[in-house]
Order: C-alpha cells, then structure tokens, then sequence
C-alpha cells in the first residue's frame, strides 16, 4: 500500500479544513405575509414576488 513520503503540516490540515464548517442559509422575510423566505425566489407561502403574484397559492 502507498504511503505518504511527509507528514501533512499543520497549515496544510487547516486549509482543507476551511470550508468544511456550514453556515447558516441566507432567509428574508416576505413583504406580502411577513413569513421566511429565501432572498430572490418566489415566496412560497402567499405565491408573490415583488409586490405580484406569480403562482396560485391555496
Ligand atoms: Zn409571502
């Protein structure tokens, strides 16, 4: 089996790591129904996007 020639350092190991952690998802509240939405999609709670409804909603 291969083996590596040199140990990983340190800063090596960190910077893979960077990206690893999540961060939260970006959310905006709706200026129709005031609910949670994700920024620049089509609310999907009352169907409206800036300031008109797009889909039917029940
Ligand atoms: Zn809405």
């Amino acid at each position: 089996m291969a083996v590596p020639k040199r140990k990983t350092g340190r800063a090596k190991t960190n910077s893979r790591r960077s990206s690893h952690s999540l961060e939260a998802t970006a959310s905006s509240l709706c200026s129709q129904c005031h609910e949670p939405k994700v920024p620049h999609r089509v609310c999907p709670t009352c169907g409206f996007y800036n300031g008109k409804e797009i889909i039917e909603t029940n």
